[in-house]
């Protein structure tokens, strides 16, 4: 099979990325307590190993650059309570800046020619058919009372298996 985030080379099972998603939330409240019950699907995207490498890197690229950008904020703050001499916060604020670009650059050029993690949740055939079903990301509904899902059309009835 190939691989769906470059669409040129073969992809590998051990470098498949595999998303799991919850939907058909049904809850039934009783004094009680409440029930839910939903169904849970496990989606594969096929990957090669050079997407997968590169997916990698570009997470960890951003989060230097959410560093990066944390860092220039605190620059800021230096500045406007004089924490060091201006002309120290000046030089921090300026490198902090520039390293928060750079990463954020450098992680659009990682994935330049691939499909992101992001665009395979919005572009994956399957995945979008659960979207349109009413699945969301994740194993389980968040924390709090899930409302239950409308009924399912008679249409999408039976295509559904593993739990
Ligand atoms: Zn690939």
């Amino acid at each position: 099979m190939i691989c769906w985030f470059c669409s040129l080379r073969e992809a590998q099972v051990k470098h498949t990325y595999g998303i799991d998603m919850y939907g058909e939330v049904d809850a039934k409240t009783t004094p009680a307590q409440t029930d839910v019950a939903y169904r849970v699907r496990h989606v594969d995207v096929p990957r090669c190993a050079d997407c997968h490498r590169r997916h990698r890197l570009a997470r960890f690229v951003a989060n230097l650059s959410v560093l990066f950008f944390i860092a220039a904020i605190a620059a800021l703050l230096a500045i406007l309570l004089k924490w060091t001499t201006p002309l120290i916060s000046g030089i921090w604020l300026g490198l902090a800046v520039g390293l928060t670009l750079a990463a954020l650059i450098a992680a659009k050029l990682i994935l330049k020619g691939i499909h992101s993690l992001r665009k395979s949740h919005k572009k994956y055939p399957e995945i979008q058919d659960l979207l349109k079903q009413g699945y969301r990301f994740g194993q389980r509904p968040k924390a709090g009372i899930p409302k239950a899902d409308p009924p399912r059309k008679a249409s999408d009835e039976g295509t559904s298996s593993n739990t």
